[in-house]
């Protein structure tokens, strides 16, 4: 049986306008509604034939939804569960995509006191941001993390997962605070490092930047692609997850000392082995199915 057959998309972007797409696709018997805050996309929505109906207040969105997920950045979340509060019918549930967990939680449960929340985290992505950047099959073989508040029901936590299995991901349930911790160092670090260093190199005296581009292939190239992630979105994570940040930041901050201390005193041990277990892990990932295997992430070349 399907969890859910009435659901409201609020933002309709490159994870609401895939999971639209995914719901349409994997379960084509269920209503999809969405709106989004911004005229322009709510066009693009009905032009694209993206849901069954997009509506343009969030309240009219969700008047007969079994379930509402917002799909605005995390720190827009608040104010989006408190545009629908007066219109949910009280048996909807209301889930989330965000990034970070504990904080919208924390949102969600002030807007919507007393109601079913079930906040997710898809951990599925590109660079690429607007109801045209999605597609149906963003979540499939990727994780969908779960995280509901302690007295949740666990009826309705099957319920959220069965969707996302439906679209393809596998489910895992996690505690808020241990999911910020575990995408800050997976995640939110490797963002905050490829802005620093995609930064950095435009801003040198010495090497032009026609030279930075000119030469990207030595590694730099892979560092834009993160780098280019949409800043609305990575503003609002760093703000929202900011201790799981600042404490992964500071272990990064030693090792990267360690290393610089490595490569002044020659240390060549201390770095192979390094670089030895970092290479164990990406074969790690690609066994698991969390990347390609060919050879420079199968670029043609
Ligand atoms: P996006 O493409 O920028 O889409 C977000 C949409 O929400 C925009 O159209 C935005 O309109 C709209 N919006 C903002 N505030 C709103 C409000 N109060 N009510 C209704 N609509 C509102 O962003 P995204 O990449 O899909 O990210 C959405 C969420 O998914 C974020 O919480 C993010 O942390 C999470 N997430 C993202 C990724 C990823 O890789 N991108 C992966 C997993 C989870 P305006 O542009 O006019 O503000």
């Amino acid at each position: 049986m399907l969890p859910f057959s009435r659901v409201t998309i609020i933002g309709l972007g490159l994870i609401g306008s895939s999971l639209a797409r995914a719901i349409r696709e994997y379960m084509p018997t269920v209503r999809v509604t969405g709106h989004d805050a911004d005229p322009n996309v709510r066009q693009i929505a009905r032009a694209i034939d993206l849901c069954d109906d997009v509506t343009d207040t969030a309240g009219a969105s969700v008047t007969d939804a079994d379930l509402v997920v917002l799909c605005v950045p995390v720190r827009a979340m608040g104010a989006a569960a408190a545009e629908i509060a007066d219109d949910l019918p009280a048996e909807a549930i209301v889930s989330d995509v965000g990034s970070c967990k504990a904080d919208v939680l924390a949102q969600l449960t002030a807007a919507l006191p007393g109601r079913a929340i079930i906040p997710a985290h898809p951990v599925a992505g590109t660079e690429n941001s607007g109801p045209e950047a999605g597609f149906a099959s963003l979540f499939q073989g990727r994780w969908c993390i779960v995280t509901p508040p302690a007295d949740a029901d666990p009826a309705a936590v099957a319920r959220v997962s069965e969707l996302w299995h439906r679209v393809g991901a596998d489910v895992e349930i996690m505690d808020p605070q241990h999911h910020d911790l575990v995408l800050a160092v997976t995640s939110h670090l490797p963002h905050l490092i490829a802005y620093t260093i995609v930064g950095t190199a435009s801003d040198l005296e010495d090497v032009t930047q026609s030279e930075v581009i000119k030469y990207s292939a030595g590694g730099f190239r892979d560092f834009t692609r993160i780098a280019a992630s949409d800043p609305t979105m990575w503003r609002d994570v760093f703000l929202a997850n900011k201790d799981a940040v600042l404490e992964m930041l500071q272990r990064f901050s030693e090792d990267l000392s360690a290393l610089q201390r490595a490569i002044r005193w020659n240390d060549g041990d201390a770095l192979f082995n390094l670089f030895t277990r970092t290479r164990a892990i990406r074969r790690s990932i690609i066994e698991q199915g969390q990347d390609d295997p060919k050879p420079d992430f199968g670029r043609s070349h």
